[in-house]
């Protein structure tokens, strides 16, 4: 399980956005800030109800759009959410999750075996296999307290 300081996290982002020609503006780097540090892999709605108290002239769609860019430019993963809200997931690397269906976050954890899950034959056939995530589905320990 590999851990970075949010300092280095910010200065990795600011090298990806002159890498991809995207301009550091503090309303960035505050939607970017806030997405790492809320461990719950935020709606946009939820990151602007934050950014917004320290920019209250921002709009939800300057939010949403910037969240999307982060994400065409690989600095966020877009989860996969079936008949909910989009939610954003700053953790880029191989992970899987833990969905607590009472609360709804979700929580990563790391795991060499899910990894390295084999894809069966017939899938690879037909499907080109670009990552793997496992979602363990339950009842997370503050819910079930
Ligand atoms: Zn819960
Ligand atoms: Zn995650």
């Amino acid at each position: 399980m590999k851990q970075e300081s949010a300092e280095d996290k910010t200065r990795e982002f600011v090298d990806l956005c002159h890498e991809h020609g995207l301009k550091v503006t503090p309303q960035r780097v505050t939607i970017y800030r806030e997405i790492i540090t809320m461990d719950t892999h935020p709606t946009a709605d939820a990151i602007y109800q934050i950014v917004k108290k320290e920019y209250p002239n921002i709009s939800f769609d300057t939010v949403n759009r910037t969240l999307q860019t982060f994400a065409d430019i690989g600095l966020v993963d877009v989860m996969e959410v079936f008949g909910g809200a989009k939610r954003f997931d700053p953790n880029v690397d191989d992970h899987h999750h833990l969905h607590c269906i009472r609360c709804g976050h979700v929580i990563d954890f790391f795991n060499r075996t899910y990894d390295e899950l084999d894809v069966p034959e017939e899938i690879q056939e037909e499907f080109t296999v670009l990552g793997k995530r496992v979602v363990l589905k339950g009842i997370c320990k503050a819910c079930a307290a």
